[in-house]
């Protein structure tokens, strides 16, 4: 099975660009073992003007079998058969998806270290892919691949070009062409929507495959029109995890819809002000905002907890990572959001790319819901939620205590949120209204303690209240912060 991926250029920006992309030089064959078969990279053509790569797989069906991912065993003596004599060799399907992703795991992340500027440079692309079991037929190619920005062909494919009474068979040729993609796109589009058209179990669904999809979707996928197809066809219709993914979606979406209003009223500012008083020479006279407060008193109440490995739960575009980053004491620091563009702006902020390997070694980022158990978060020594669970829907909360303090369970949380009761104080806040267009709930201080308490109660935890911000004496603090420490109890049994 193979596809070819081409683009055309100018004496200025030459075609053969996309072997940097690529990371193939285009004057090389180049042979790569997959868990699947081998897979070859060649330049049939490769000049300024037109380059064109073949990625070409063999699959090895006896290896698909003695790996015990081929077809069911046993059965009916045509399904033995079907073992060894299918058209998992020639049809482009989730084996050719997966070898794409190995031999071109830089161009579809986008890295070019040689090229920085050119991943996000779109270039003018044809994808052809000779033969694709299309499930759905060739209306459904298009409803995948038109609304990404492609242009596309679909012929069908005679079951017999000798025979054409015999009528179609189910493969389709597909040509995609396009001038405003760029290659990642591509890729991630290929990646996802080949499986998703062949449709056939895929020897490789696991819950890391949410993970998969949304770090390939990142970017079209939340938008597509075909969402719910695409998610669950790509899930193999295991329909839990298909769940899953679509809940992330959403978040995503809703996440990123209003990015550009980050937390206005109190966070906002805090970028300018942070960058004055650390930079310029008289600080003191300017209000430190709320967000640096906020920051302070997190980073007080984890050096008193003695934490050294730390995850920031809905960690936005990265401040307080950064913030963690320079201070030696913490050995370990793990940025967890769910949304792809804050994850985006966090690894530009910390500039993740460029920092010494004993730095890169403290700190990570990583995509997903804090509405999920999630077995990585388990083992830490504290985790931060700070003004995260009012972007919650309050029926989804329990689902986030679960998933911190029932499966994480790190020895301190640290949650904060705002105190409703303090809105009155904001002059530019009208009455009623929340901080922040993406706030489910905001509480009063009474609703976030019974919150806290019953919480730690549940998952043997102590609890205690701090104040951050000015603590007005008739309405509070502007933020209200929980500190919560695993019992002795509870530390011992774990
Ligand atoms: N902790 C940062 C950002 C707070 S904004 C700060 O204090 O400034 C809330 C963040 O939570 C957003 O980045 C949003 O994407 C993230 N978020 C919301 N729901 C989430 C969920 N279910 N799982 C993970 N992150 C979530």
């Amino acid at each position: 099975m193979f596809l070819t991926i081409s683009a055309t250029g100018t004496p200025e920006r030459p075609a053969t660009d996309l072997g940097y992309l690529l990371h193939k030089h285009p004057d090389n064959a180049q042979t790569f073992s997959t868990s699947y078969g081998t897979a070859h990279v060649l330049y049939p053509e490769a000049s300024a003007e037109r380059c064109t790569a073949a990625l070409l797989l063999e699959v090895d069906a006896v290896a698909l079998v003695r790996r015990g991912k081929g077809k069911g065993r046993g059965g009916a003596p045509d399904a033995a058969l079907a073992q060894y004599v299918n058209d998992r060799p020639y049809a482009a399907s989730s084996l050719l998806a997966v070898a794409l992703s190995a031999v071109f795991s830089s161009a579809m992340k986008g890295q070019c270290n040689a090229r920085p500027e050119l991943p996000a440079r779109p270039l003018p692309l044809r994808v052809e892919v000779p033969a694709l079991p299309a499930r759905g037929g060739a209306d459904l190619v298009r409803a995948l691949f038109e609304p990404l920005g492609w242009t596309v062909t679909v012929e069908a494919v005679a079951l017999d070009a000798e025979f054409p009474g015999w009528g179609d068979s189910r493969y389709v040729r597909l040509v995609l062409e396009s001038e405003r993609l760029t290659l990642s796109e591509a890729l991630r589009h290929l990646y996802v929507l080949l499986p998703v058209l062949d449709d056939a179990k895929h020897y490789w669904v696991s819950s890391d495959e949410v993970d998969k999809l949304l770090r390939a979707g990142d970017g079209w996928l939340p938008d597509h029109p075909e969402q719910k197809l695409i998610t669950s066809r790509y899930l193999s219709r295991r329909w839990s995890l298909t769940r899953e993914a679509m809940e992330r979606l959403e978040l995503v979406r809703l996440a990123e819809a209003d990015d550009s209003a980050v937390e206005e009223i109190d966070n906002a500012v805090a970028e300018e002000t942070e960058a004055d008083s650390e930079d310029a020479a008289e600080p003191e006279e300017k209000s430190v905002s709320l967000a640096v407060q906020r920051r302070d008193a997190i980073l007080a109440a984890l050096h008193a907890s003695g934490a050294a490995r730390v995850l920031d739960l809905g960690c936005g575009q990265g401040q307080l990572v950064q913030a963690l980053l320079k201070d030696t004491r913490f050995t370990e620091i793990v940025g967890v959001d769910v949304s792809m563009r804050a994850l985006t702006v966090a690894s530009r902020r910390l500039k993740l790319d460029r920092m010494g390997e004993r730095q890169a070694e403290r700190v990570k980022l990583m995509q997903g819901s804090l509405a999920y158990t999630d077995n990585r978060l388990k083992g830490y020594d504290a985790a931060v939620l700070s003004e995260v669970i009012e972007h919650l829907d309050l029926p989804r909360l329990p689902a986030l205590e679960y998933a911190v303090f029932g499966s994480a369970r790190p020895k301190t949380v640290l949650v904060t949120t705002p105190n409703v009761e303090y809105n009155v104080r904001w002059e530019t806040l009208p009455a009623g209204h929340s901080r922040h267009g993406d706030h489910r709930f905001e509480w009063t201080r009474e609703e976030f303690r019974a919150w806290a308490e019953r919480v730690a109660g549940r998952h043997g935890y102590g609890v205690e209240f701090t104040p951050v911000g000015p603590d007005d004496p008739e309405v509070g603090p502007p933020t209200q912060m929980a500190t919560f420490t695993m019992s002795a109890k509870e530390e011992k049994a774990a």
